[in-house]
């Protein structure tokens, strides 16, 4: 039934803060076969899940389940859904005209490992409901769910923030599929020689038709002799670096970052700004010589980019980009935390995307809803096919910190937000760096991108061992 708006809030507001019914037992305590199952979704092979005798001589004294699986241990698969409080919320505001649903954020904490025979009990509470919201999936409203999650013996084990969005959009699946595209720059009579340099594979400069005095940016009158006559040169592309900016935030989806912009002195005079490419940020130096050449960035935007000068040969070109996907070599020794220093970068992972294996993690994390493994009921969102579910993502960013971190690291916390999602066909890849380090705990940022953009954001916590430790 729907409510009036008044009484809607007022329903709301009653809900919020309250659990949504008893605490709800799993079906079943911390077991080996299931930790494999979600271990082979996520292509993790740590022995701490997988290897009872590595295990038992580890630090960990005996197998231990991955920590991104703590929902796993309470779903209830394919049994119905009790009729609680939050079934009472969701219902509320699909009558109220937000008929879908996506997990946005997860966030949870580990109080500590679990081990095969523990048996979770969950309690969950209503968080909070925002107002309505513009989101790129239409208007919708977010409910925030707080899980705590205890054992038998009553110690809680383990947190969870869970967000999700009630929004209207019949088909709005389909805004997550626009690939975000750069800005263009502005097009005009006095800068279409410019333009149409670059779409000839050309870096062209003004050059004034009476006195022959070159400029840039492109302007109708020469500054020397007044005259409205132009014409242009094109450039060699040689250059010097003048000076340089990297930027890290905000990143705006169709760049890459970190993203070094170049201001180059052009051998024939005249300054350009431009993308410098192919040098790591640290390697930038005002002074270098760089070679400017127009590349294609997307598709029908060919612009200008600068690359160190002299080195091309030693850095890899588009042709010769590796085509299997990148696995970083599983580390069998632990990392210490005295070897690791805030910035260093993890190695990327490609994570190729099948309607296998989105459906494996999906069953393996226990999360039945259609969208994951029924083609047709995503059709119906408006996306072309299954989609990754965020457990799924979570089990990815938990490996990708371990498998960096060694087997006998502890994760101590996971926080992810959801963006593009993960498609079958595509490759998501994984990279990250050391964000901060504070006693034995490290802090990485995680990011996971598909051609689409970025699909997870993110930070995990994870315990090193101590400097000597075994
Ligand atoms: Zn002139």
């Amino acid at each position: 039934m729907r409510l009036a708006p008044e009484a809607l809030e007022a329903r709301l507001a009653e809900l919020v803060g309250r659990e949504i019914g008893p605490p709800e037992r799993g079906p079943d305590p911390v077991n080996a076969p299931m930790i494999r199952h979600f271990c082979e979704a996520v292509g993790d092979e740590s022995p701490a899940y997988l290897d009872a005798s590595w295990a038992a001589r580890s630090r960990h004294r005996g197998l231990v389940a991955p920590p991104a699986m703590l929902q796993a241990w309470v779903l209830r698969g394919l049994r119905p859904a009790p009729k609680d409080r939050l079934g009472e919320l969701l219902a509320l505001l699909r009558e109220a005209g937000y008929p879908d649903v996506v997990a946005t954020d997860c966030e949870q904490t580990y109080d500590r490992l679990l081990r095969p025979g523990d048996h979770l009990t969950l309690r969950t509470v209503i968080g909070s409901v925002s107002p309505e919201k513009a989101t790129g999936l239409g208007p919708g409203r977010f409910v925030e769910l707080r899980l705590a999650f205890h054992t038998e013996d009553g110690d809680r084990v383990g947190a969870q923030r869970f967000r999700l969005l009630l929004f209207r959009g019949a088909g709005a699946g389909a805004a997550l599929l626009e690939r975000p595209r750069r800005p263009h720059a502005p097009a005009s009579p006095d800068t279409a020689f410019f333009a149409e340099g670059l779409a000839a594979g050309e870096i062209r400069i003004e050059r004034c038709g009476a006195c022959g005095r070159l400029r840039h940016p492109p302007r109708p009158m020469c500054p020397a002799c007044q005259s409205l006559e132009r014409g242009f040169v094109v450039a060699s592309g040689r250059g010097t670096l003048h000076s340089f900016t990297v930027l890290h935030h905000p990143a705006f989806p169709p760049f890459h970052y970190p993203l070094a912009v170049a201001l180059v002195d052009l051998e024939e005079g005249t300054r350009l700004v431009a993308g410098l490419v192919e040098v790591e940020p640290d390697a930038v130096t005002i002074g270098m010589a760089v070679e400017g050449e127009v590349r294609e960035v997307e598709e029908g935007l060919p612009l200008p980019v600068f690359v160190p000068a002299g080195g091309r040969a030693a850095r890899p070109t588009a042709a010769a980009a590796p085509t299997a996907p990148r696995i970083p070599p599983r580390r069998t020794a632990t990392r210490r935390v005295g070897d690791v220093v805030a910035g260093d970068a993890l190695p990327p992972l490609d994570v190729p995307l099948t309607v296998t294996g989105i459906v494996a993690g999906a069953i393996a994390s226990r999360d039945y809803q259609d969208v994951h493994h029924d083609a047709d009921a995503a059709r119906r969102q408006g996306l072309p096919n299954v989609f990754m579910n965020i457990l799924t993502t979570n089990g990815y960013v938990g490996r990708y910190a371990t498998d960096w971190a060694g087997p006998e690291a502890v994760l101590r916390a996971v926080a992810i937000r959801l963006g593009a999602p993960n498609l079958p066909g595509d490759t998501m890849t994984l990279t990250g760096r050391v964000a901060s380090r504070e006693g034995d705990e490290v802090t990485l940022a995680v990011e996971g991108r598909n051609a689409l953009g970025p699909h997870v954001t993110g930070t995990v916590r994870v315990a090193l061992p101590p400097e000597g430790a075994r």
